[in-house]
């Protein structure tokens, strides 16, 4: 299955270990690209922006070949699957059914956008008129993190595709093969060689001589927070090249009195834990989300373990819901199913690597210590690999780090509030800003607190719905730019204005 990694190499010959997260142990060696690598890859990117076909050719084109791309995507979603549950500890029939069906999906939604890329025309005055051209902005560099190889590499190549630009993408790499597969894929669909160039390599060396790089013009990133400051900071101190962050959160879940509290609890545990979410919601809204999942491509169900930029690892449960929802929130999270991805059963499976497992671990220590209260959880499952019980804390401050901090992993904190206006206030109080949910049927507090909440998405009455058609990104520390959506086109593109004189210029 991996023949195609031998072929590649670097300009040093280095390589680095993939590790399967189910058993620690090593997959495969992957080629280990370094600053001259990506000097390389940028001469072909920006090679192919200057002078190749890409740019040039007419949208419909760029997205008949898009859509070949999509295609082959789909006829080898079963060794992509394979490929994510391996490296990335992705339940097997999430990356089938869900994420890697939303990444072929996706580039078909902006291949569909391809041709209809516009400009204005502008009146101006009596004696000049002027119009507009929307232009690929050049040659970019994508950074993406490990918790959906698949999903966040056409979050951002799809669109850039679509503009015109050519590319060089930097998976994480804990997560460097599907990328592989995608850069071959990529070739077969007929995109000229030049414009998608995938390097693999480390952050402080491959991804840092992207963001310091003199001929790349744009930087999209996905990461966390700290490592979005390193970003832009090399991007001002070398040639100003635009940026766009997408980054960590702490998002709020409100719950309500008036919830339904079996499907608040779920809803709850789905958005912290993740990875069940089809079982939970095939459970809960039957016919309504299979619908939405198949026909309308929501993907309420991709990521895992709680690794999600999004979890809603803050809930807030109203008082008088309060007690009966702690009650069955344990319930529930003690009958989680954790364990081997490929199996069908599975509801979460291991966290993606030793130092993320490290690091949970010693979060849920820390909120012991802080004087929280262990509802659930807090231990390694099993022995070997990366898995940890779904663990919910309970009398919990606002203050204690298990609450500030993003933790990326299968832990909640569970909090009491009284009113509409506390609720606000708490959930507001936080740097990120990337997603917020409220569980109620009083439209009045639904769109008063949707209003009020600083965050790039709300979700009411469900979490996790995320669709190519809906811009996605955050406030506040979270970020700035938007994936998915138009918005995420407009990203890849700049204005110029052609301005000209109606008649014979005085000049
Ligand atoms: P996480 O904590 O989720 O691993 P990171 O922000 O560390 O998130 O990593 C996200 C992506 O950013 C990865 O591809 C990683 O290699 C890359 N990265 C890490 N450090 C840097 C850096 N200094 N410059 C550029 N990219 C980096």
């Amino acid at each position: 299955m991996f023949s195609f990694l031998y072929h590649l190499n670097t300009t040093f010959g280095k390589t680095f270990e993939t590790i399967d997260p189910r058993t620690g142990e090593v997959i495969t060696r992957v080629a280990e690209g370094d600053k001259e690598d990506v000097d390389l890859a940028v001469k072909a990117a920006r090679e192919a922006f200057d002078h190749g076909k890409w740019p040039r050719m007419s949208g419909y084109e760029r997205g008949r070949i898009m859509m070949k791309f999509a295609d082959l995507i789909e006829e080898n979603v079963d060794e992509i699957a394979i490929l994510d549950t391996i490296n990335a500890g992705k339940i097997l029939t999430h990356g089938k059914l869900l994420d890697i069906p939303f990444a072929a999906k996706n580039l078909r939604y902006y291949a569909g956008a391809a041709d209809k890329i516009h400009g204005k025309t502008l009146k101006l005055s009596q004696e000049m008129q002027g119009y507009t051209l929307l232009e690929p902005i050049g040659v970019v560099g994508h950074i993406i993190p490990w918790n959906f190889p698949s999903a966040m590499f056409f979050h951002k190549v799809a669109p850039a595709l679509a503009a015109g630009c050519t590319m060089i993408v930097k998976p994480a790499e804990q997560t460097p093969l599907s990328a592989l597969y995608y850069a071959h894929l990529s070739k077969l669909a007929g995109i000229p060689d030049g414009v998608l160039n995938v390097v693999n390599g480390f952050g402080p060396t491959t991804g840092a001589a992207i963001c310091s790089h003199m001929d790349i013009d744009k930087v999209s990133f996905t990461g966390s927070t700290e490592v979005g400051r390193v970003v832009m900071q090399a991007a001002a101190t070398s040639n100003l090249k635009v940026v766009s962050l997408e980054l960590g959160g702490k998002s709020p879940l409100i719950i309500f009195d008036d919830a339904d509290l079996e499907k608040a609890v779920d809803l709850a545990l789905l958005g912290v834990l993740h990875n069940k979410a089809k079982l939970i919601i095939i459970n809960l809204y039957v016919l309504v989300l299979v619908f939405l999942v198949q026909e309308h491509n929501f993907v309420d169900v991709m990521e895992l373990q709680g690794e999600i930029c999004v979890a809603g690892s803050r809930v807030y449960v109203q008082e008088g819901i309060y007690d009966a929802f702690v009650k069955k929130a344990a319930e529930k999270a003690k009958g989680w199913v954790v364990g081997d991805p490929f199996h069908p059963n599975t509801q979460q499976g291991p966290q993606v690597d030793k130092k993320q497992f490290d690091k949970i671990l010693s979060y849920i220590d820390q909120g012991i210590r802080e004087g929280a209260t262990l509802l659930t959880g807090g231990k390694q499952v099993g022995e070997k690999g990366f898995y940890i019980e779904p663990t919910i804390f309970t009398d919990v401050k606002e203050d204690m780090r298990i609450v500030k901090d993003e933790i990326f992993g299968p832990v909640m904190a569970l909090m009491k509030f009284k009113t509409v206006e506390e609720a606000i206030e708490r959930a507001n109080k936080t740097r990120y800003g990337l997603a917020a949910g409220i569980i109620t049927n009083n439209l009045n507090v639904a769109n008063t607190v949707s209003r009020s909440i600083r965050a790039g998405v709300i979700w009411i009455n469900c979490y996790f719905a995320f669709d190519f058609d809906c811009a996605f990104g955050g406030y506040k520390m979270s970020g700035f730019g938007k994936d998915l959506g138009m918005e995420a086109l407009e990203k890849y593109l700049q204005t110029k204005a052609v301005v000209t004189p109606i008649y014979n210029s005085p000049w």
